[in-house]
């Protein structure tokens, strides 16, 4: 059984000066106690959206939700999408027959029945999805409160635990699952690939959004917007970049996520980024995003 991992605040540490990181002195953190990384004064629900597919929400969820985890603070990442990437990311089984997303949506089984503690980061858990949840999209048509089913689980969740942060990972469609985790949630984070066609779908997310506010969670926000897979040698990603911060010019991170071959294979190894291979550029941009979306927390 390899060791539990813990806070780290030499993870933090780069070549630019990051206060948060630098502030303690004694990397033994107790995660009761002290964190790293600021706590937020509440839970903080964040999800991930982008119908587009591959666009980086998992790969975003999976090495956010580690990073926070290194800076102390304790995380729960719900799979929402069926592929269950996230839940590959961080090393956990998802195999058809484990109890997870779909049990707590369709059952109204307890979250924390079927929570387990991923090792990729101190504090982090993971509600795993299975396949069968591909099929919930259509079972929860029939079901009383089908929009509701996350957030109720939440809230009996949050009488006995309060995580610093649940993530969700959303699947790449607007259907019943991310409108599920978008009335859980407070804040929403858009991943952007600094791609061609970077901001198609991104009106129809925001209509979504709109719907959503005005009816089911008035509490619903786009708090953050995250460039990833930029790549500095081509023209067109500062194009997307410039173009994202001109739509978003307050959501979106200072931090860009660069293409990085070290983020796309950590996942075959069961691995976050962050535990692969911190120190590469893909690694040091998601600590460093993590720091910047814990220093926004209200
Ligand atoms: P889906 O819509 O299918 O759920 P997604 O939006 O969750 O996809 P990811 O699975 O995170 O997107 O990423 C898509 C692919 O791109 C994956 O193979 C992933 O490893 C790769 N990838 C993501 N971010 C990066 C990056 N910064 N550099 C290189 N490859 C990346
Ligand atoms: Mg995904």
């Amino acid at each position: 059984m390899s060791q539990s991992p813990q806070p780290r605040a030499e993870l933090f540490e780069g070549p630019e000066v990051r206060p948060l990181a630098m502030e303690l002195d004694d990397l033994e953190v107790d995660v009761s106690r002290e964190t790293i990384l600021p706590r937020p004064s509440q839970s903080r629900l964040i999800v991930i959206a982008n119908q587009k597919g591959g666009v980086g929400k998992t790969t975003t969820a999976v090495n956010i939700a580690a990073a926070l985890g290194f800076g102390g603070l304790s995380v729960l990442l719900i799979d929402m999408d069926p592929q269950g990437n996230a839940s590959t990311a961080l090393g956990v089984d998802h195999r058809q027959g484990i109890r997870g997303t779909y049990e707590v949506l369709l059952d109204g089984d307890q979250i924390e029945w079927h929570a387990v503690k991923s090792q990729e980061a101190p504090g982090l858990w993971v509600l795993p999805a299975t396949i069968d949840l591909a099929a919930a999209e259509l079972e929860l048509v029939s079901v009383a409160g089908r929009e509701r089913r996350m957030v109720d689980a939440i809230k009996t969740l949050q009488e006995s635990r309060q995580f610093d942060y649940i993530i969700f990972d959303c699947p790449p469609s607007l259907g019943l699952l991310t409108l599920n985790a978008l009335v859980a949630a407070r804040e929403i984070l858009i991943p952007i690939q600094c791609e061609y066609y970077a901001l198609e779908g991104v009106t129809q997310l925001l209509r979504t959004i709109d719907l959503v506010k005005r009816n089911l969670n008035d509490q619903l926000t786009l708090s953050t917007v995250m460039l990833t897979m930029f790549d500095g040698r081509t023209r067109l990603s500062t194009q997307v970049a410039d173009e994202v911060r001109t739509h978003f010019p307050s959501e979106t991170l200072k931090t860009v996520i660069p293409r990085s071959v070290r983020i796309s294979e950590a996942p075959s190894y069961g691995q976050t980024v962050i535990t692969y291979h911190r120190a590469s550029a893909g690694g040091q941009a998601y600590m460093d995003a993590a720091a910047e979306i814990a220093a926004r927390a209200r």
